[in-house]
Formats: C-alpha cells, structure tokens, sequence
C-alpha cells in the first residue's frame, strides 16, 4: 500500500473502504470483507449510522490498532458547539469501540465552524485524535477556517471524480498544505461511468476494469480514495490498482472529461445549507 504523509506527519494508506449508504446490518460482514482484502483505511461517520458496526468488524478481525487508519466524522452541532462536539465524539468513540481515533473530519461546512473547530483542535491536543480535517469544505470556507486557527485541517474531503475533478481546489490545498480525498471516486455510478466509453478504452488498453482506472487515475494525482462497495469481488477489484499506470496521455485524456460542477449538490446552494445544515444525528 501507499501511504501519504499529512502535514502532521501522520502517514495515511492513499486508497481505503467507505462505508456511507451500507445498512448497519450489512455493515460489520462488508468490513470484515474489505479487511479480508487488505484494506487498512476504513471511512465512516456518525451520519452513516453504522460506526458500532465498523467497531465490531475491526474488533472481530484482529488485526492490531496501529495497523488500522480509522476516520469517522462530526455531524453539524448546535451551540455550544465545542462541549456538544466533544459529547459527539466520545459517542462515536464508544460506538467504534476505540479509545483513539486516526482521523477526525467535520462532516459539513455548516454551524458554528469554529467552536467545532476548537473542540477537534482539543482533541488533537490531548492524543485523542491523530488528526484533524474537513470535508465538503469549498476553497472560500477553507482558506478562512485555515487562516484563523492554530491546526490547519491535515486533509479536506470533497467530491472527487472523472467529472467533477476540483483540480484548482487541489492545487490551493497543495499550497496549504491541506491534503485532498475524493468521496463519490465513482460518481456513485452517474453518468453511466463503469461504462464510460474513455474509460473503458483506457481500461481495455490496460486489461482493466473502468473502476481500476478512476481509482488509478485519482492515486496518480495523489487523492486519496475511498470507494465503497458490499460486494468482495469489486473490493478486490478496486484494491488491485498498485500494478500498473496510467500514461501522461491516459491522463491528459480523463482529465479532459471535467465538467466542473458536482453530480450531486453544491454546498454553497442556500437549499443545501437549509437541508443539511439543520439536520442532527447525535
Ligand atoms: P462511490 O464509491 O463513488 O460509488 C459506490 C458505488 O459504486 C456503489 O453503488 C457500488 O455498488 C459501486 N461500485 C463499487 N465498486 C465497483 C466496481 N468495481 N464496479 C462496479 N460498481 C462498483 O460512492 P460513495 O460511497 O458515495 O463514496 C465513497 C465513500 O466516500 C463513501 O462510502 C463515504 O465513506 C465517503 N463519502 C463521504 C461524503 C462526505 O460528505 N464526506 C459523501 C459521500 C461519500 P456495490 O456496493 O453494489 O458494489
């Protein structure tokens, strides 16, 4: 596996296993799954309603502590926001069945950033946390928390695929020292991608699937990748990306599929704000 190092120093496996949108009781036998392949890097949150069984499979598997990079992220927290974030964690914690977390994101770029902010920053302070990040977090908002905090976020993970590639907000977080991971690496499927007719050409050229390409194609840029599936065969699949590379034209060529814009929503439409930010898990 490859790692990257985060601007703490804290060494990440660059591809993992996301577990958003696995029923809690489908949850602990795909992480069992995807550890059985080899998989180290496990992506939950306390959104996904399945972090008690992302626990049971770590506990089940064996595998030592320090083997495992575990990320669960804070849902958005009503005032006040710090003590509530410090509650919210200690309940993600006791769901994982941890006593320390290797990576800690907030969730949303919605409420009171900066309590919420303050609270990660203690948590890192007191070793609960290797380290601390963001997610969904556009080039604006992230420039701003960076600058007026102590911890600048060690990753910000945002939607990162074929056709929302979010290559200038790469090259500021580059800057800053911000390392970028892609959530929806598939596009969850849309715009027909595992039959993308470039993609599938690049893949035929290398006697590989169209998701080995995306995968490929987002470690070459150095983005850190999580796709999610409850099959075995596709997490083998997606984890046998170490033995072969995309050539510069390869890249040229998928870079130029970029619409810009996400698949999904824009975090800065007021109705997202108004949906997500006034949801609470916790
Ligand atoms: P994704 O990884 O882009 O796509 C998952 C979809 O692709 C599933 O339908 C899966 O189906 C299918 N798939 C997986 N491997 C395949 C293969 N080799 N061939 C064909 N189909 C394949 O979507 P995602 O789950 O939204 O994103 C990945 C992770 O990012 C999440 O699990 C989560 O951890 C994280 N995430 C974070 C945020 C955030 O706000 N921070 C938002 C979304 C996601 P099967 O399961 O049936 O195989």
């Amino acid at each position: 596996m490859e790692h990257v190092a985060l601007n703490n120093g804290v060494r990440m496996p660059i591809l993992g296993f996301g577990v958003y949108q696995i029923p809690p009781e489908q949850t602990e036998r795909a992480v069992t799954d995807a550890l059985a392949v080899g998989y180290r890097l496990l992506d939950t949150a306390a959104a996904y309603g399945n972090e008690e069984a992302v626990g049971r499979a770590i506990r089940a598997s064996g595998i030592p502590r320090e083997e495992l990079f575990v990320t669960t992220k804070l849902w958005v927290q009503d005032a006040p926001a710090q003590e509530n974030a410090e509650r919210a964690f200690e309940a993600s914690l006791s769901r994982l069945g941890l006593d320390r977390l290797d990576l800690y994101l907030m969730h949303q770029p919605y409420g009171d950033v900066y309590g919420q902010w303050r609270a990660m920053e203690k948590l890192n302070r007191e070793g609960r946390v290797r380290a601390i990040g963001v997610a969904n977090f556009y080039p604006d908002r992230l420039l701003d928390l960076l600058l007026n905090n102590e911890v600048t976020p060690a990753v910000n993970q945002i939607e990162t695929h074929p056709f929302f590639q979010r290559a200038a907000d790469q090259a500021l977080m580059r800057e800053h020292g911000v390392q970028i991971q892609s959530w929806g690496g598939f596009a969850e499927g849309r715009n027909d991608l595992f039959t993308h007719p470039l993609l599938s050409r690049i893949g035929a050229e290398h006697g590989r699937s169209v998701a080995q390409v995306v995968l490929r194609w987002l470690i070459q840029r150095g983005v850190v990748a999580i796709p999610k599936s409850v099959r075995a065969e596709r997490m083998a699949e997606n984890f046998a990306v170490f033995d072969f590379t995309l050539t510069d034209d390869q890249m040229a060529a998928v870079a130029a599929l970029d619409d810009g814009r996400s698949l999904f929503f824009d975090h800065r439409d007021p109705a997202a704000v108004a949906r997500l930010g006034t949801v609470r898990v916790d």
